[in-house]
């Protein structure tokens, strides 16, 4: 005979662990009890030797499958001879270390009572259980219980808690667990908020068909949805969200219809139909049914399956929905419903609403895979607030992130936990959401920072409020950040070659760095190369308006003569480009920048490609379109033998324009722009790497999301024996930054 003190600590709270045990000691006929505690879960079992060890072995082998066991301990204890398995119940701890899990698709077996007309959830749009349902969007408090949750309002009918207080049943502890008989439900309302009596998602549905625009409360926030196939209902709903050309997310009825409008992989198929149920960027077909409005300009489309019981009750096999944010223009996403009427409710013919409360708001996430590997472009549901292990014990450290994009991230322990997606924190609704979040995390998490990780940037909303705070402060190079995303990612302890490849990001001169070849590890960096400095005319309008920065190259290298070029880019000048250019090249109104990303917006206002954008790269997105399959040539550039390098595009653009007066193809253009780009890089890594010996290579920074530079890139390096090493669990775009600096900060700490 034996008894063992079991201590695990990961995600086992809130993901059927505790039956799990209890049904795993029955079956083995051992005694003694499991608890939920705030550290995680903890068992005493007793038994003889041999079936104690196999119980054990099935603990970590036959865990439930949203389980994740991060660490167990065992020890051997007393006999206390007890005469049964107990399950004990929660009580508070004075460190908090049981962690939240993510918000979960529904499953199979849920689905299947949900269209069983014989079973008392049919048709019931909360349908959920150990398995599956919401947890992060709802969860107020740990430890994570009932009375914790948004779901406290909703007292448990006889069945329910006679399911809820059952080992063997698979809701034994479902904290959301409810029924049509006492739990939420949905309302159908006018867009003034007048409830119509009606089967809500009966109507619903045919209100879309129709071509209405219908506000939908989902797991974290509001979506707008209308039919995709529908030209008239999709672009009302670009000309009321504000939203002029940004591609629409859509969600499908299923997988097959899916295939029907783009090509899917395995890997992708794997990421679609994944518990997280992300948004998947999947390339499109060249025949599909879409309205032309659903996404301008680009071959590549979001594509998602339903998640929440509700989806799967609107959306029927052969249904395509435009299932967009709840939000105007560059919002945070609606969650509220007092919020809901206000703000959507010039946008929504209708509002499919409920009433279980939402406390914490997450976008969808949006993945796409590259080369078989997983890109990140925006970690939200499904994924935050599951922490991302690091190699090493970290100290409790904030880091705040950047500016657009925003996320932050809260380290203990080996864990970094980062927040959903907060977005761009100029706009004021979304700073406050994330000051909100902050103190939501931290009472969480049970984490109180020692130590803020913060971006230089001085107008950063994120970094002023970082030095309000009266903890040590740590301010980190934006473009290190990136590259130290990628080397904690990894568990890299070395000196690598760093490519951050990005917008703009605040440099250690005061200008806007953005094409930079560092030498880095965790705690410092050199810079041994960038791109060639070039002006932004009339400053941040320059991003907007990529045509002003191709103004001022063409300026510069034929003189005012340009404008009367017979290209595009020389018949739309705006009024007053001569004093816009003039100014730039003496310096006024023109911040200097080495932003790789920059680039992309030239090349596509010399091609004609892009004017004007309406959404954050837009310019380098339709640029990699035009190239798409088009077999480029290597124009020339530069490369200064100076310490650092300045890697100058300036005679690649020279190139391009003689080539576009004389008549040649602007996708042929457009993709030898890219292949330059490519060959530069590659050209500019090996020269460093002669230089220092490193075999390493980190690619990070939002023009990474391009897939065309990044497979080349990475391609051509691997050729060459060298490692390249990518973001797979953060963005590499500034929705990964405070990861990057929560990595800086916790090496810098462990050097002192
Ligand atoms: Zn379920
Ligand atoms: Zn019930
Ligand atoms: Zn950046």
């Amino acid at each position: 005979m034996q008894r063992l003190a079991i201590h695990i600590n990961g995600i086992v709270q809130g993901v059927g662990f505790r039956p799990f045990v209890y049904n795993l000691a029955q079956h083995y006929q051992l005694t003694g009890w499991v608890l939920n505690n705030s550290q995680g879960v903890e068992i005493e079992a007793e038994g003889d030797s041999p079936t104690v060890s196999r119980f054990l072995e099935e603990l970590s082998f036959s865990a439930p499958p949203l389980a994740v066991i991060e660490e167990m301990t065992v020890n051997l204890v007393n006999l206390r001879g007890d005469t049964e398995f107990i399950i004990r119940y929660s009580r508070e701890e004075m460190q908090k270390t049981a962690w939240v899990s993510p918000d979960v698709a529904t499953c199979s077996e849920c689905l299947g009572e949900m269209t069983d007309p014989a079973d008392r959830r049919y048709r019931y749009g909360f349908i959920n259980c150990t398995n599956c349902g919401p947890r992060y969007s709802i969860i107020k408090d740990v430890p994570y219980d009932r009375a914790a949750t948004t779901m406290n309002t909703f007292p448990m009918c006889s069945s329910c808690q006679a399911e809820y207080d059952n080992p063997g049943n698979r809701r034994f502890h479902a904290q959301p667990n409810a029924c049509p008989e006492c739990g939420p439900a949905f309302r159908l309302l006018t867009s003034e908020g007048t409830p119509i009596a009606c089967d809500a998602p009966r109507k619903t549905r045919q209100l879309i068909a129709a071509g209405n625009i219908v506000a939908i409360k989902g797991i974290g926030g509001y979506h707008l949805a209308c039919d995709a196939r529908q030209e008239q209902a999709v672009s009302q709903l670009r000309t009321r969200k504000i939203r002029e050309e940004k591609p629409f997310a859509l969600m499908c009825g299923s997988i097959e219809r899916i295939r029907q409008i783009c090509d899917v992989s395995k890997e992708e198929e794997l990421l679609l139909t994944s518990s997280a149920r992300p948004i998947v960027l999947l390339t499109k077909k060249s025949d599909s049914d879409l309205a032309q409005s659903v996404a301008p300009g680009t071959d590549v489309l979001g594509m998602m399956l339903p998640y929440a019981p509700i989806h799967w009750l609107l959306l029927e096999e052969q249904d395509v929905w435009v299932m967009t944010s709840g939000n105007i223009s560059d919002e945070p996403i609606v969650y509220k419903d007092q919020d809901a009427i206000k703000l959507l409710g010039r946008i929504a013919d209708y509002f499919l609403v409920h009433n279980r409360e939402i406390f914490q708001q997450s976008d969808d996430s949006v993945v796409r895979i590259t080369g078989n590997k997983r890109q990140i472009l925006r970690r939200s549901r499904g994924f935050a607030p599951q922490p991302i292990k690091i190699s090493q014990e970290m100290p409790s450290i904030l880091a705040v992130g950047g500016e657009a994009k925003n996320t932050f991230c809260l380290t203990r322990g080996s864990f970094a936990f980062m927040s959903s997606h907060m977005g761009d924190l100029e706009n004021m609704a979304t700073y406050e959401a994330y000051l909100a979040a902050i103190e939501h995390y931290k009472k969480l998490f049970s984490i109180e920072p020692t130590l803020v990780a913060y971006d230089w940037h001085p107008e950063y909303l994120a970094s002023k409020y970082a030095l309000s705070l009266p903890i040590s402060h740590l301010g980190v190079q934006h473009h290190h950040a990136h590259i130290a995303s990628v080397l904690a990612e990894h568990s890299i302890d070395e000196k690598v070659i760093g490519v951050a490849f990005d917008g703009t990001g605040y440099g250690c001169d005061g200008t806007l760095w953005g094409g930079e070849f560092l030498i880095a590890d965790c705690t410092e960096f050199v810079r041994l190369g960038h791109c060639k400095y070039l002006p932004l005319p009339g400053g941040a309008k320059a991003i907007k308006e990529p045509w002003r920065i191709a103004a001022w190259v063409l300026y510069n290298l034929y003189g005012q003569e340009f404008a009367a070029f017979d290209i595009k880019l020389s018949r739309n000048l705006s009024p007053g480009w001569e004093l816009m250019v003039q100014a730039a090249a003496k310096g006024i109104n023109a911040p200097l920048t080495s932003s790789a990303g920059r680039l992309f917006d030239i090349a596509a206002g010399i091609l004609g490609i892009c004017h004007t954008i309406h959404y954050e790269g837009q310019g380098a997105i339709e640029l990699e379109r035009a190239g798409y399959k088009q077999y480029g040539q290597v124009l020339p550039y530069d490369i200064s033998q100076a310490s650092p390098y300045i890697l100058d595009f300036m005679p690649t653009f020279a190139a391009m324009i003689e080539a576009v007066r004389k008549g040649r193809s602007v996708e042929l253009l457009a993709a030898c722009f890219h292949e330059t780009i490519a060959d530069a890089v590659v050209t500019m890594v090996r020269k460093i790497k002669e230089d220092t010996g490193i075999q390493k290579v980190v690619l990070s920074g939002g023009v990474w999301q391009n897939i065309t530079i990044l497979e080349k890139v990475v391609g051509i390096l691997q050729q060459d024996s060298i490692s390249v090493y990518t973001n797979e669990l953060v963005p590499p775009n500034d929705g990964g930054l405070a990861f990057g600096q929560a990595a800086v900060a916790g090496a810098c700490i462990r050097k002192r």
